[in-house]
């Protein structure tokens, strides 16, 4: 790795927690590759200091942060200007301290799941989608899935009003993409969601305190067309995943998106070209050991 010296600037996680993050690891694994001189670190923040920190890491001469749970709506307000993606999925996770002292706010989350979706060899033109959740997340993947020209996003979320207010959201975005919404209670039939090609879980369950429970699972059998991705990556596979696998669908875990987004976002702040399915491929080693 490229020694800390005078050169070195920093680029950073804000959040709370952060201590279990991935996203220094995968970082600095690729800053080392890359040989720049840029070093990655996660700093906990308390809701009162998140101002302070973003003004902090800029006084510093910082690059770049990325932002994760639960401030990316908050700074969205600190931002001088937003990116197209980040206005329309409501949620910053990438800040970049611009050389004239402006702060621009970024959305990689949705370009870092379309592009798990391509190396994954998934196509989602045309197709129809149901996204479970209502949240950050579940905003990048509707966008994405607009974005890259779906038919149809059904979004069923446990508090109904939510995923009608994300649908009302995105529909002012310009695209062909059905979107409709439901609670998880007005799901379509099994013989409707048979017809369905790709099941995304944008909640947390399934993980944490809600290890070992699923938002829904097939009653139904799956074709090997079917992909059911899960948003999560620890554990993989999730309840919603081993259910779904059983049932001859194919499966993702959030792994590949968490890395892809992490690349996207070290690409916007050193302006550095390198090839990201490579570097994936190499990261998934690295992060799951
Ligand atoms: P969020 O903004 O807090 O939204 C959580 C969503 O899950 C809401 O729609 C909420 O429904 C629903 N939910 C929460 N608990 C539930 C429960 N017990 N039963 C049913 N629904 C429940 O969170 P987020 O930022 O969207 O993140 C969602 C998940 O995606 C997390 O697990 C996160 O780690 C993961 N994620 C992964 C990546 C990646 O790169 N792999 C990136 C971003 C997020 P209500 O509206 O009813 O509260």
């Amino acid at each position: 790795m490229v020694e800390i010296d005078g050169r070195t600037r920093l680029l950073g996680l804000i959040g709370n927690p952060v201590r279990g993050s991935l996203s220094p690891k995968l970082h600095n694994y690729v800053i080392k590759k890359l040989g720049i001189h840029y070093r990655y670190l996660a700093f906990p923040v308390e809701r009162e200091d998140l101002c302070a920190a973003i003004d902090g890491a800029g006084a510093l001469g910082a690059r770049g942060l990325n932002v994760t749970v639960p401030y990316k709506v908050d700074v969205l307000a600190s931002m001088d200007r937003l990116s197209e993606s980040a206005r329309n999925v409501a949620a910053v996770n990438t800040i970049v301290f611009e050389d004239g002292g402006d702060l621009f706010g970024d959305n990689t989350d949705w370009r870092g799941f379309l592009k798990s979706l391509e190396v994954n060899g998934f196509d989602p033109e045309g197709r129809r989608c149901l996204v479970f959740g209502a949240g950050g997340a579940a905003r990048g993947v509707v966008y994405g899935l607009m974005k890259a020209g779906a038919g149809k996003v059904l979004v069923a979320n446990r508090t109904p009003s939510a995923a009608r207010g994300l649908v009302e959201d995105l529909e002012k975005v310009d695209g062909g993409t059905e979107l409709e919404s439901t609670g998880l209670d007005g799901l379509p039939s099994a013989t409707t969601l048979k017809g369905y090609d790709l099941f995304v879980n944008a909640t947390p369950l399934g993980s944490g305190e809600l290890q070992g429970k699923a938002v829904w699972e097939p009653d139904f059998e799956c074709s090997g067309d079917q992909l059911f991705y899960d948003l999560i990556y620890d554990p993989d596979p999730t309840k919603f995943l081993r259910s779904a696998e059983h049932r001859g669908a194919k499966t993702l875990g959030g792994l590949d998106m968490l890395i892809l987004q992490g690349l996207k976002s070290l690409k916007i702040w050193t302006k550095q070209e390198f090839d990201e399915k490579s570097t994936l491929n190499r990261l998934r080693g690295v992060l799951e050991t």
